[in-house]
């Protein structure tokens, strides 16, 4: 441990601080070296808490949630790595509106909502991760996104600070949030959604994971979703970024441990040992061909963390 102010973020903290934990634990990918200092926050006050004193004391930090969209350097992150397992609450309020944890598992929240007979979310079944990396990303499907649904959530700024945001406040796009560029934590979320019949939101949500399950690599296989946007540049609609990625040819690339999937050629795999290096040398292979074939710059969804925290979107 290099920073002297480590161990009395410790001493504040408490044992439930971990030092040189292995970040490829906490990743979908299974990559990842490991972190200075390690703290899984179980509710809100510890989570404001353990952010303010690492501010304090000028410890640098990094949020995350279920790690299903983050690719982490080899080297690890130096400084302070907040997982957010703040899982309380999720409850209905004025018949159609869901208030909802950010640590809770998007598909928790997705199943909720169907037994209680609330329709919306049914695009999002299959998706991976808590609600709090779903709403930074705006995570969608065929074509819809969370965004659509939220009405309000509650935030905590890097100084600690917790404050109410409105709809309006979030600046949703595709795949992009206000929570992108402020750095604010979310911890809590609410969702508007309608009212609808069980057995025909149910019906709709198993139609989508049968769907998924024929293109995406099973759920034993380590990955991070969709490694590019899907592209706007000069296009009137967004389109497949796989589909380009295809026709350019990448679907037997490979770069050490790191493999395109056979099914989807957007989805890059990690086949046993494959290193951060690796996929990030085969994403820009991909990239190269794309760039070549069609003249189109591919842009990352998957988020990748350098070891000193900047969250890099690699050119
Ligand atoms: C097999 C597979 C399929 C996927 N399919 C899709 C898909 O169809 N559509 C889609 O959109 N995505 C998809 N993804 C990507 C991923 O599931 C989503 O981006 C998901 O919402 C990420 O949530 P997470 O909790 O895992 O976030 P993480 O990967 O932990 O974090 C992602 C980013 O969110 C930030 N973050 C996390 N929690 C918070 C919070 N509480 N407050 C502020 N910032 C926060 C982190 O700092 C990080 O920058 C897929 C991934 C996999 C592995």
């Amino acid at each position: 441990m290099t920073n002297p102010n480590y161990k009395k973020f410790i001493e504040i903290m408490g044992d439930a601080v971990k030092e040189e934990e292995k970040l490829c634990r906490y990743t979908s990918f299974k990559i990842g070296g490991r972190a200075d200092l390690f703290y899984a926050a179980k509710d809100i006050d510890s989570l404001q808490k353990a952010v303010k004193t690492a501010k304090d004391l000028e410890i640098p930090v990094v949020l995350i949630g279920a790690g299903n969209n983050i690719l982490v350097s080899d080297e690890g992150l130096r400084g302070l790595v907040i997982r957010n397992e703040c899982r309380r609450e999720i409850k209905i309020f004025d018949k159609n509106k869901i208030l909802v944890d950010a640590g809770i598992e998007f598909s928790e929240l997705i199943e909720f909502a169907a037994e209680n007979s609330l329709s919306g979310l049914e695009f999002a079944s299959g998706i991976p991760g808590s609600v709090g990396g779903a709403v930074y990303m705006n995570a969608g499907a065929y074509g819809s996104s969370i965004g659509e649904l939220i009405i309000k959530g509650n935030v905590i700024d890097r100084e600690g600070n917790a404050y109410e945001l409105d709809k309006k406040d979030f600046s949703f796009g595709y795949r992009s949030s206000r929570l992108q560029k402020s750095g604010e934590i979310l911890v809590s979320v609410v969702l508007a959604l309608e009212k609808g019949k069980k057995e025909e939101i149910f019906g709709k949500m198993n139609e989508i994971i049968e769907i998924r399950k024929s293109k995406h690599p099973s759920n034993g296989i380590p990955c991070a979703g969709s490694y590019f946007k899907n592209i706007a540049e000069g296009k009137a609609k967004r389109e497949s970024a796989g589909l380009y990625l295809d026709k350019a040819g990448v679907k037997n690339f490979k770069a050490g441990g790191a493999e395109v999937f056979e099914k989807h050629a957007n989805f890059i795999i990690n086949t046993g040992n494959a290193k951060a290096s690796d996929v990030l040398r085969l994403a820009e292979m991909m990239k190269k061909s794309v760039k070549e074939k069609f003249g189109i710059e591919l842009e990352e969804e998957v988020i990748y963390l350098d070891e000193n925290l900047l969250l890099l979107k690699k050119k």
